[in-house]
Order: C-alpha cells, then sequence, then structure tokens
C-alpha cells in the first residue's frame, strides 16, 4: 500500500525530469548524486533522473517497430537543434511508455510493470551531441535540450558537473514561465551566455539580481524563489575534509573531487589520488614510514 502523504509535504510545482541521451562519457552516477541532492534542499521543485541511452535499440533484436533510435556517432554527428529536439522527444516519449516484464518471485508468474513517469513533467535533456552553429541549450514548453559538446577541461573551474547542476536551475526557471535573462553579465542566473564558455560567472557565483528576482517573486511567488535560492547557493555541496558532506561522498564514492576533476568523468590520475586520500591508506603510509624512521634512528644509532 502506498504511503499516505503528510499533510505537510506539498506536491512539486514542477517535477524536472534530467535525461541523458548520446552521453558516452559522461560520468551519471556522480551526476545524478549532485542533481538528487537538490531534492534534499526544498520541495518545490522535484529533479528525477533516467538515462535515456540505455533505450537505445533496447528492442532492436527484437525487431518492434520504428520508433527506436539509432545510436548516434556522438563524436562526429552535427545536428539542428530542431531535428535534435525531435529526437529527444522519441526517446521519452519511449521511455515514458516504457512497459517491462516481471516475474513474481512467489508465484512465478510473469506480469507486465509499468515505469510511470508523470505527465506533467518537464524535460532537461543533457547530451554530448554538437548543434549546429555551436549553440548549447534550445527547448520547447516540454523540454530543453543542452548539449554539452563543447565542454572544454580549461573551462574548469568550475567543474563540469557543477556547470551541469546550474543549467538544472536555469531549466527550473524557464519552465516555470519566467523570462529572467537578460545580456548584462551578473552572476546571475538570468545572465544571457551565448557560448557554453559564457556561463563560467553564473556558474560559480550563482546570484539572483535585483530585476531577476523580482521577476520570480511576481510571476511564481515566494516560495519558488526561496526554493530556487536553496539550490542556487552551493554552499550545500560542503567541503571534502567534512565525511558527510556531498562533496565528500562525492569523491569517496563516486571519485569526482569537485575540486581537482574538471570534466565529465573522473580520470585515472583523479582516482588513483582518491584511493591515495582515504583514511585507510593514509594511516597505512603513516605505519610505514614510522616503521621507516625507527628502522633508519635504529641504524644510526648501532653505528
Ligand atoms: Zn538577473
Amino acid at each position: 500500500m502506498a504511503a499516505k502523504r503528510s499533510t505537510k509535504q506539498k506536491i512539486p510545482a514542477l517535477r524536472l525530469q534530467i535525461a541523458y541521451l548520446d552521453c558516452p562519457s559522461l560520468d551519471k552516477d556522480a551526476a545524478n548524486y549532485l542533481m538528487l541532492s537538490q531534492n534534499k534542499l526544498q520541495s518545490f521543485f522535484e529533479f528525477s533522473v533516467i538515462n535515456l541511452d540505455s533505450f537505445l535499440g533496447w528492442d532492436a533484436n527484437e525487431n518492434q517497430g520504428d520508433n527506436i533510435l539509432d545510436a548516434l556517432d556522438v563524436k562526429n554527428a552535427v545536428m539542428s537543434t530542431d531535428d535534435y529536439l525531435e529526437r529527444a522527444h522519441k526517446a521519452f516519449e519511449e521511455a515514458a511508455s516504457y512497459e517491462y516484464m516481471e516475474i513474481d518471485e512467489e508465484t512465478s508468474e510473469e506480469y507486465i510493470s509499468i515505469d510511470s513517469i508523470h505527465e506533467d513533467v518537464k524535460w532537461m535533456i543533457i547530451t554530448e551531441c554538437r548543434f549546429e552553429g555551436d549553440f548549447y541549450m534550445d527547448g520547447d514548453d516540454d523540454c530543453i535540450i543542452l548539449s554539452i559538446s563543447n565542454w572544454k577541461d580549461s573551462m574548469a573551474p568550475p567543474s563540469a558537473l557543477e556547470f551541469l547542476v546550474r543549467q538544472s536551475q536555469v531549466a527550473c526557471a524557464m519552465f516555470c514561465g519566467v523570462d529572467i535573462s537578460h545580456i548584462q553579465i551578473k552572476g546571475c542566473l538570468g545572465d544571457y551566455a551565448e557560448a557554453l564558455a559564457d556561463t563560467k560567472q553564473h556558474v560559480i557565483i550563482g546570484a539572483i539580481c535585483y530585476d531577476c528576482e523580482m521577476k520570480v517573486q511576481k510571476q511564481i511567488g515566494k516560495d519558488a524563489l526561496q526554493a530556487l535560492k536553496a539550490i542556487m547557493d552551493l554552499s550545500w555541496l560542503g567541503k571534502v575534509d567534512e565525511p558527510a558532506s556531498v562533496s565528500a561522498i562525492l569523491r569517496n564514492t563516486f571519485n569526482y573531487d569537485l575540486e581537482t576533476t574538471r570534466g565529465f568523468s573522473p580520470t585515472i590520475q583523479d582516482k588513483l589520488r582518491n584511493i591515495l586520500l582515504t583514511s585507510t591508506v593514509q594511516w597505512m603510509v603513516k605505519v610505514v614510514f614510522t616503521i621507516l624512521l625507527a628502522w633508519l634512528i635504529l641504524m644510526l644509532g648501532l653505528k
């Protein structure tokens, strides 16, 4: 039986479904953890994640239909935003209607389980496919497409994942119907950035300027403004040396260190460094050095 909803719990005003499509390089687990951590900070926006790449050709072997997307050669593909929006719509409609067989362990009977995705959900599709004209973001009433193909590690800081989190917040404001775009760069969520590299200030600073604040409050209310501010202030990431912080869990569990990892996924060097930073390894290194030092003192003393 479904748990009864507490009277204090409010239905989210906006459900944002973050989806990965044509994303072979992005560390989706680490990205998911960061995106979903925003749900603990407020309840006005609800973030959920889905990997649409797992739907590409999922029933291709069964020859079951025409609505299966062909996998893209992501490194070389360039698509117009219109064509990519069409692809994105096909992918999430496929996902939203997805049915799969499960087996009841007690009765061994097969049944169809329907993975329900709310009808009122809005989509933000993250892709590594390049868009014509080097646009990085476009969308319609239901779906925003965000291309990260132009991300270069030299753009960090912020890291690629912090960029994604910030863009999910931009998507929240856009889907609430607030036009907060301005050409002046203020480190505000509403900064207009023609190229992905131009987003640096608003990703790092994450402010909301007076004009944008007034627009949000007037159009969608105080609760929305509070929720937006709660997720925009990235102090919720905490510090890497605080074990329970989001940053620490991201590094220790997902190998993604926000202070040093720059790209879509941790490199081999990042992983090695994180292993060396674990307390067990540090303790072992200390023990080995202590033994070596004691041995050296002993040897010198004997001579
Ligand atoms: Zn602004």
